[in-house]
């Protein structure tokens, strides 16, 4: 993959060639996407980039015998890992320990049609469809037998990890052993969706890279679900709205229905809602066009930007990072948004 084939972060891009130009690129890095949002499209051109031996510039060649590797995926020094689980497709011995290297052929395919694929688009393709995955110790094993082998033909070997948030302690705590000492040559490139639920200590041995959130009309463009967010949105709009009116009883609905989503959709709908109130932001400092609303939300999320006090935005975001890392935690859900809903009606 060129940087010149993703569509969206723009900006990322130049850094990006910056980083590896100025010899600033560190040996992990931990890029967050919102699900589906091309990070992994990032981490593949990003590794391309390194390895291609003849670089034109901002961009790789995407001809020479490293790119044309890459490009299909089968570089030797290019490895995968990413959440399983048991599947019929394996046999009894694999099922004890399943692994990604049991699911390479399905995943290339998918990754080579459809390099932002969401997390259940890759259960799907990999057959686990009715499973969440794990990355699991025998998967961080085997990292450590990869990465002691030498590099068979790029400068570098590069290890892109999706949703490293899916290991279990003891590979998370593997992992980490291989963050503090890494092999020579290795660049170990994370994808993200929670970033907060990794180990700190594997966080902070990475160089964080947040992707914006791609537009509806580059979602579009990538072949994503432009999602209909029609319940989300509800609860949103009537979240600020009790809050405006100092209703606190009118908040009642909204605890609940969010404390029973699961936390899964709990996450999904906090990073929403900062969406929701950055376009309020956006909208409020007359950037319309930036905020890129959906004829839905156009009247209300004009209606709020016209009503919010500009110190709400600062709260109300500080309120969501605390849910977030709530919603890691063992808190009860009714407490976490209980105390969300307070905080957005003071702040408002
Ligand atoms: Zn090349």
């Amino acid at each position: 993959m060129r940087f010149s084939e993703i569509i969206g972060n723009e900006a990322l891009k130049e850094s990006l060639v910056k980083m590896v130009q100025g010899n600033r690129l560190g040996h992990a890095i931990l890029l967050t996407e919102e699900n589906g949002g091309g990070a992994f499209a990032f981490a593949l051109a990003l590794a391309q980039y390194v390895n291609c031996r003849d670089r034109q510039g901002d961009d790789s060649c995407g001809v020479c015998s490293s790119c044309h590797k890459y490009q299909k995926l089968i570089h030797p020094d290019l490895h995968f890992v990413f959440p399983v689980s048991s599947s019929n497709a394996l046999s009894e011995s694999e099922k004890k320990g399943p692994i990604s290297d049991y699911f390479l052929p399905a995943f290339r395919e998918l990754a080579l049609s459809n390099p932002y694929f969401t997390e259940q688009q890759l259960y799907d393709a990999i057959g686990i469809e009715n499973k969440s995955g794990l990355i699991s110790v025998q998967e961080a094993r085997r990292i450590f037998e990869k990465l002691s082998l030498r590099a068979a033909e790029g400068a570098w070997k590069t290890m892109i990890i999706f949703l490293p948030e899916k290991m279990n302690l003891d590979a998370a705590n593997k992992l980490l052993k291989l963050l503090e000492e890494p092999p020579q040559g290795t660049l170990f490139l994370l994808v993200s969706h929670n970033p907060e639920r990794l180990l700190p200590t594997i966080r902070s041995r990475c160089q964080p890279i947040r992707l914006l959130p791609l537009t509806r009309e580059q979602r579009r463009l990538t072949g994503g679900t432009v999602p209909d967010d029609a319940e989300f949105r509800e609860i949103a709009r009537s979240m600020l709205e009790a809050g405006l009116a100092k209703r606190i009883i009118d908040l009642f609905p909204q605890w609940e229905m969010l404390a029973d989503l699961g936390r899964e959709k709990q996450r999904e709908w906090c990073l929403y809602m900062e969406n929701y109130v950055r376009k309020i932001y956006l909208v409020a400092n007359g950037l319309h066009d930036l905020a890129d609303l959906s004829p839905q939300e156009e009247a209300t999320i004009r209606d709020f930007a016209a009503k919010v006090k500009p110190a709400f935005y600062e709260k109300a975001f500080a309120a969501l990072e605390g849910t977030l890392a709530a919603i890691g935690s063992n808190v009860n859900p009714k407490l976490t948004f209980c105390d969300l809903g307070n905080r957005l009606l003071l702040a408002l």
